[in-house]
């Protein structure tokens, strides 16, 4: 009789421990994000919904041409990229779905979202100037715009025309002042290099930092990251500093990563899940914390060091003119010759 019970439990137990593994929800999330960048969030979403996720990296073109070949057959249920551009190109593709949750819409700054709901910005980036205080007078520094000057002859660095986050810059600035003007700045900008353009946008602190040119345009967060970097970062980043363009008028050009729920998704509820999680206080402070980007959301304890950096106008363009203005910034850039 014993025996009868325990094997009575033993059935019912393997019964109940089938449907929770088979109820167990799963997501799919193609990520543009470096994993180092995304999967310990991934991670904490996995273990606080019980939902397995599954992550596959790469470049954000690559994940966009791979859902776009997958088609109805992509096992993708959500598409993570480090700027508004891309994930404008892939709701162009068609390659996503709108959201309609009128509550999920709202997490995200009006700014910060697809009109029609395709995607949503999940961390703020800002593009700032970095300069050389033993040679760059504070007052001086201004706009973007007064970049142009002749004063700044051979003396800025900035990575090449084929850097998303460059043809972003130039996308918002055609939005403010339209094509016409916008190339005016161009081909001037371009005589004010300091050198050919090279490297990324760590690159442009170190050359600052070596004397090789005096001021450079960067994402905010690669200065923070040489902050608490290598001993040869923090060497280079504590000889610069950081200015926030724009203040007086439009506000600094800013940019987000963000997420869309793709248009094939088979596992809609949970992709909706994750990214409610990922508009938490905790997963907001989470960007601050490891990559130094802003928070999207407000009352988010800040980082000691984007406190010091201090609070800044942000542009209010709504981000998707980033990916609707790309191919003319692409063309711009290419007229003005920045390589
Ligand atoms: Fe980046």
């Amino acid at each position: 009789m014993k025996l009868h019970i325990k094997s009575i439990l033993y059935i019912t137990l393997c019964c109940l421990c089938a449907q929770l593994t088979y109820a167990q929800e799963e997501l799919n999330v193609y990520s543009a994000r470096k994993e180092a960048l995304i999967k310990p969030l991934l991670d904490q979403f996995a273990a606080s919904h019980n939902v397995k996720v599954n992550l596959v990296t790469g470049k954000a073109d690559a994940l966009i041409e791979r859902l776009n070949n997958e088609g109805k057959h992509s096992p993708a249920d959500v598409l993570i990229t480090v700027d508004a551009g891309r994930l404008h190109r892939a709701k162009q593709a068609e390659l996503l779905q709108p959201i309609t949750d009128a509550s999920i819409l709202a997490l995200a700054p009006v700014q910060y979202r697809d009109p029609d709901g395709y995607w949503l910005g999940l961390s703020m980036r800002a593009r700032a100037i970095i300069f050389d205080p033993t040679s760059v007078k504070v007052e001086d520094l201004s706009t973007y715009e007064n970049l142009v000057d002749t004063k700044w002859k051979n003396r800025i660095c900035i990575r090449s025309s084929n850097n998303i986050y460059n043809q972003s810059l130039v996308a918002s600035f055609i939005a403010h002042h339209g094509i016409e003007k916008t190339q005016g700045w161009a081909n001037k900008f371009v005589q004010n290099f300091a050198r050919k353009p090279q490297g990324g946008d760590r690159d442009q602190v170190k050359a600052v930092a070596a004397g090789q040119c005096d001021i450079a345009i960067v994402n905010s967060y690669y200065l923070g990251n040489m902050m608490k970097g290598s001993e040869e970062e923090q060497a280079a980043a504590a000889k610069v500093k950081l200015f926030w363009p724009n203040q007086n008028d439009r506000g600094t050009h800013v940019n987000i990563s963000g997420i869309g729920i793709t248009k094939n998704a088979k596992n809609t509820a949970p992709a909706q899940e994750l990214i409610k999680f990922l508009y938490t206080e905790k997963s907001q402070a989470w960007y601050a914390d490891v990559n130094l980007e802003f928070p999207v959301i407000e009352g988010v304890a800040s980082n000691s060091i984007l406190e010091n950096w201090g609070a800044f106008k942000a542009d209010t363009l709504n981000l998707s003119q980033l990916g609707e203005l790309n191919a003319t910034a692409v063309q711009v850039m290419d007229k003005a010759k920045w390589r």
